[in-house]
This record gives C-alpha cells, structure tokens and sequence, in this order.
C-alpha cells in the first residue's frame, strides 16, 4: 500500500475548463437562519461592487490566458436582487474575459420577490440558462418564521413567470427539519413543489448555525431544539415522493429530471477546478485552494482600479494587498486524496475508480483496503461497476463514512 505522501498529484488542469462562481453579497433583509457572507442594508456599495468585481474577472481572465469555462454560478447572497442591467454587463464582461463554452450552464440564484416578468426577460437575454429558487417552504407560517420576504403563492406565481419567460431549468431549494414543522406541513410543501413542475430540487436540513438570530432563539427556548428523527423521518419521506415523481437522487441533498442535475455542482463534487470571484468567494485552481477576503467595504477598495500584471504566477499575484486573495491553503496529495472522496461519495454515482487512478496513480483499494473493507462489511458503502459510493443506509450515516477517509492531516 502506497504511503499518502508518495501518491502522485494531478488535479485537473484549469486549461482543460473551470466552473465560475461569482458571489454576491446583498440581500434586501437578512434571514435569522443565515450565516452566509452576505449583508443588508448596504446597497449603496452596489455600483462599486460591480466595477470591482468586473475588474477581478478581467484580471484573472489576463492570468490566467483567458481560459474556457463550462459553467457560470451568480450565487450569494441574492443575485436577482442586484439591477438586471448589472447582471447583464457582468455576464458580458465574463464573455470576454473567459471563453465561455456555447453551451455553458449558466446559473442565477433567486429569490421570489424579485422576479418580474420584465426583469426574467432581461435575465434571460443576458444569457442566464438555469434558476435555481430559494423557495424554502410552501407554508406561509414557516415562512415567516424563516424570515422570508416571500408568500407561497407568491413562489408559485415567480416559478411560473420564469417558465413564461423561457426558463426551461430551473430548480427549487426546501428546508425541513424546522422548528414546529410537522411532517404532514413537510409533505404539504413538498407536494405544492412537485406540483409546479420543478426540474431540479435541492432539500436542506435546517442547520443552527452559532452567533444567528435563530440560534439565540433556540438557546433561549423561543424555539424548540430540532428534532433529528423527526428530520430523518422528512428526508426518507421526500425520497419517496420524489423517486414517485420521476426524479432521480444523483446526491445527498439534490434531485434532478433526467439529464438536469446542476453541471456547476458537479464540478465542486467531483473535485474538478473552479474560480470563485467576489468577496469571500473560494477557489480550487492550479492545485491550491484560496479565499477571497470576506469584507465587501474592503474587497470594492482593493479590487478598485484595474489588475496590472507583474509577472508573479497568478495565485501569488492575485494575492492581497495587489489582489483580494486572502487565504492560500496548502494542497498535499493526502488533502486531494481526502477531499475526492469526501465530496464524491456525496454522488450517487460515488467515486469512480478510473477516475482516482488517473488522478492519483494509484488505485483506490490500494490508497483505503482496510476502510473500504470495514464500510462494506457494515453495510454502508457499496461497489457498483467501475465506483464506490454510500449504499442506502450510508447517505443516512454519511459523516461516518466520510471520517473513514481523512487522513491525519
Ligand atoms: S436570502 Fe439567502 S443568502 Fe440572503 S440572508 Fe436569506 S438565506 Fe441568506
């Protein structure tokens, strides 16, 4: 068996195609269940966000030689809620920046309250191809309680103005497991979901994040302590009606008609490069992963005027004071090894075998015998042709399986 430290490393090349998120850091209230980097209140810094963000994509286009990207993520934060005239000049300034692959995904996070049939249009028109809707519940009380803007009726109501104005990809985020949330409100939800014809569903278990508002209410007793069998109980519930409905679970938390599941996401879960731009985004690129500052005050003042090359290699020269690189973390093979495998077997289709080999010159019942041995007598991980992936009681204990693979480092 080959020690961690001598398995070769080849993470995929940035030339070969990246998935670019751009993230955004406004949203017009925020929601107590948040701890995303994301603000209220600080529209004012809009105009200069977009210069600056439009800057750093320029700069990184320069960088690295313009390379081809397969899928675009505006995410955030609420990017709908940003002018619709932006999202067009930021999404023109990637196509020139970037050589953007004809058929690239092209995805924008939205929130209900946002949508117009006018501004879908526009979207529409700058060349985004996919929404992807924080609906979150069906239940007006529920959402409420989230902190939502949004009615149910109005979600619906959005859904179909997208549909009206040409979206033919579009998926819904659901959360369960919230506080006071039956399971019979649960699948309530889910079946008004179902009934409007998503192409793609995401479904949350609701996290308390420390330092929220919703974590103070949970602490202080406004709020019971969510109920974990009760969640488990939702989640199998939505795999049944889901499967029921045609949709296939490609991974722990997302669902797709045949041939929609995310492009973007996949690229995340299967390890593959990306470029993240904006404040606090994160990128995996050149074999090392780094972090834009977080401040969006700060990144609009470093990123202000446009990047001058200096010769560095572009992380390096990416990096702040010149840059908004932050954060550069060291990659080891044995850190590759651990992230392929926690993210893929998130992937109904798990870990495929080849794909490991080419990545790491070594196979992976050489890399984990005794892991991979002990998951498979316990029930949790199975073998399907060419992968390894959670079996069915695996993606309910999926944490202990990924413990499995992560080494001491
Ligand atoms: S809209 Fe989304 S990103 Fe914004 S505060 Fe609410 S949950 Fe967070």
């Amino acid at each position: 068996m080959p020690e961690l430290a001598e398995i070769e490393h080849n993470p995929p090349l940035y030339n070969s195609g990246i998935g670019l998120y751009l993230h955004v850091p406004f949203c017009e209230t925020k929601c107590p269940y948040c701890d995303f980097n994301t603000y209220s209140g600080i529209e004012d810094q809009i105009p200069g966000y977009v210069r600056a963000v439009e800057n750093e994509l320029r700069g990184w286009g320069n960088l690295l030689s313009h390379p081809p990207v397969r899928t675009i993520f505006l995410g955030g934060g609420t990017p709908s809620y940003l002018p619709a005239d932006d999202i067009e000049s930021i999404l023109t300034t990637i196509r020139r920046s970037y050589e953007v692959d004809n058929f690239a995904e092209i995805t924008m996070e939205c929130n209900p309250g946002d949508v117009t049939p006018e501004r879908a249009a526009s979207w529409i028109g700058s060349g985004v191809n996919r929404i992807s809707m924080g609906a979150q519940s069906f239940d007006d009380g529920l959402l409420k309680l989230l902190g939502r803007r949004h009615t149910a009726v109005e979600a619906s109501n959005a859904f179909q103005t997208l549909r009206g104005a040409g979206f033919l990809n579009q998926s819904l985020d659901l959360m369960y497991g919230l506080p006071h949330q039956s399971l019979g409100q649960w699948t309530d939800s889910l079946d008004t979901a179902l009934s409007i014809d998503p192409d793609h569903i995401s479904l949350y278990g609701l996290q308390i994040e420390k330092g929220t508002p919703l974590a103070v209410d949970v602490a202080t007793g406004r709020y019971p302590v969510p109920d974990d069998d009760l969640a488990a109980d939702m989640y199998e519930e939505a795999q049944r009606r889901l499967a029921a409905k045609g949709f296939a679970q490609y991974e722990i938390s997302n669902w797709a008609k045949a041939g929609m599941e995310s492009r973007h996401n996949l690229i995340y879960w299967r390890n593959e490069p990306y470029l993240g731009v904006g404040p606090g985004a994160h990128s995996w690129l050149a074999g090392r992963r780094f972090a834009n500052l977080k401040s969006p005050r700060r990144y609009v003042a470093i990123v202000a005027d446009e990047y001058r090359p200096n010769g560095l290699d572009p992380v390096t020269a990416m990096r702040m004071p010149a840059g908004p690189v932050e954060q550069v973390d060291v990659t080891t093979p044995a850190i590759d090894v651990a992230e392929t495998m926690m993210m893929g077997m998130r992937l109904n289709e798990g870990v495929t075998m080849s794909r490991f080999v080419k990545r790491f010159g070594t196979s992976l019942g050489d890399v984990f015998p005794n892991e991979i041995s002990r998951l498979l007598g316990i029930g949790l991980i199975e073998v399907t042709g060419d992968a390894i992936r959670l079996s069915e009681r695996g993606r309910l204990l999926g944490n202990e399986v990924f413990a499995e693979f992560i080494g001491d480092e």
